[in-house]
């Protein structure tokens, strides 16, 4: 069988030359996620043009993800490239003066987030290892109490958990990649740093005035506030990533996993995909073994019926990033494979209406005990909302438009089968037969009409 649960992989300097790409894609990425947070434009353009090649030449759907920055904040730069101390209770103030900072102060080049906050909020530098509490607020400066933290150096990140920022989710940065990515048709969208519904709309504004392509939008979850209105943000997108680096340091890390737990659950009652993100098999980048805690994390995603594990350093920095997606792929075909075993629990759908119509098609193949459902797939409406239900069984999606195919591939248990010249019933079966399923019952979705059908 093939793995149930899909791979998205991030694609950077150690693996994006078109054989260590065909490797991967071979080994098992359905998703390749290009990160506008390092390069941009044109050198992300030839990414994009080289993946469509290797797809099709190995006839494989593969999606391509194109990743916005998204605000994400860093402070300046000191008077030397060295660490300086700070002592516990000491005051240390961000400020819109240019100079080089010091052990007193440095500068935040982007003031506006500052007249976000308010006093008492956290300041989180540096993937929370530094934590100030702002004490005091001035026009162009902001004073903060170190409460965890020994030294400080130029261009640390910095996460502001207890704010609401009132700049907008795309900075000049993202437009100007999303205005050139957008000319090169990516299947996928990812927002950082979503705070809230509108968010979403305002990217997809962005995007409708630009392109007539049903470009899908994936809002990255990393802040408290997405997390408490994930369902109004999930029925804005199109999908969702856990984007656990940046979650863990904005909310309580021993919340993490409950919060992912909530959020696929969320995800699957609003029938949009799901990606869990970040240091999935993160010893890999320098390590050609897993631990044995990323073994099971990468397992456990499957068995929470995500549709996607992610790669981020592992593979765009990695030593072996071939050997990841080989490992992450043998993982996940393990676990899916013992997940299928293992009797599915209807009680899991007990959110879904018993009328809805996906979840009918789900059931008739479970009291059928059907080998799979094939849908003639002319959007991908139909095909998510049944691959939500998470069937158990193959979900083979006869695609005629590549574009349909390739956003297919992210779902969990999706085959998609990409021809110019399909749509009769003979396409459903020989498509299944493609899937290796030679025989047994079908259940053959093609718009309103849902069949039984044996194969002969
Ligand atoms: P990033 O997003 O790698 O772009 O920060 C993922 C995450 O925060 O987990
Ligand atoms: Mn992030």
């Amino acid at each position: 069988m093939n793995k149930f649960t899909k791979i998205t992989a991030s694609i950077g300097p150690n693996c994006e030359d078109c054989e260590t790409l065909t490797q991967m894609i071979l080994a098992g990425v359905n998703m390749c996620r290009l990160n506008f947070s390092h390069d941009t434009g044109d050198v992300q353009g030839k990414k994009i043009d080289m993946i469509r090649e290797i797809s099709s030449e190995l006839n494989m759907p593969v999606a391509i993800m194109i990743d916005l920055q998204g605000p994400k904040h860093r402070i300046g730069n000191f008077e030397t490239e060295q660490k300086y101390p700070l002592v516990i209770g000491q005051t240390f103030t961000f400020d819109s003066d240019p100079t080089p900072g010091n052990e007193k102060r440095v500068h935040l080049p982007d003031m506006d987030v500052l007249d976000s906050l308010n006093v008492g909020d956290r300041i989180l530098l540096n993937d929370g290892k530094i934590e100030m509490q702002v004490n005091n607020i001035e026009p162009g400066k902001v004073d903060a109490t170190v409460v965890r933290g020994t030294e400080i150096w130029s261009r640390r990140g910095f996460n502001l958990p207890d704010t609401e920022i009132n700049t907008s989710v795309l900075t000049g940065k993202d437009r100007a990649d999303l205005e050139y990515a957008i000319t090169k048709k990516p299947d996928y969208v990812a927002i950082s740093f979503v705070q809230k519904p509108e968010d979403v709309a305002e990217v997809r504004d962005f995007i409708t005035q630009r392109s007539s392509a049903p470009i899908k939008i994936i809002a990255k979850i990393e802040r408290q506030n997405a997390v408490e209105r994930i369902t109004d943000i999930a029925a804005a997108a199109d999908g969702i990533m856990i984007a656990r680096g940046d979650l863990a340091v904005e909310v309580p890390y021993a919340e993490v996993p409950a919060i992912s737990r909530h959020i696929i659950r969320e995800c699957r009652k609003m029938n949009k995909p799901v990606i869990v993100a970040t240091q999935m098999l993160g010893s890999m980048v320098c390590s050609e073994f897993p631990t044995r805690a990323e073994i099971t994390d990468v397992a456990n995603t499957a068995y929470l019926r995500a549709d996607s594990t992610m790669t981020s350093e592992e593979t765009t920095i990695g030593i072996n990033p071939v050997n990841v997606i080989k490992t992450m792929a043998n993982i996940l075909s393990h676990a899916d494979a013992d997940a299928i075993e293992n009797p599915y629990d209807w009680s899991r759908v007990e959110h879904i209406p018993e009328n809805d119509w996906s979840r009918s098609v789900a059931s008739m193949a479970y009291l059928n005990r059907a080998s799979a459902i094939v849908v003639f797939a002319r959007d991908t409406i139909a095909t998510t909302q049944i691959a939500c239900r998470k069937p158990d069984i193959p979900v083979i999606a006869v695609c005629n438009d590549s574009m349909i195919a390739n956003q297919l591939c992210l779902l969990r248990g999706v085959f998609p089968m990409f021809d110019t010249e399909l749509f009769g019933m003979r396409d459903g079966f020989n498509a299944a037969r493609q899937c290796h399923i030679n025989m047994g019952k079908l259940v053959i979705v093609d718009e309103e009409k849902i069949s039984l059908r044996t194969m002969d």
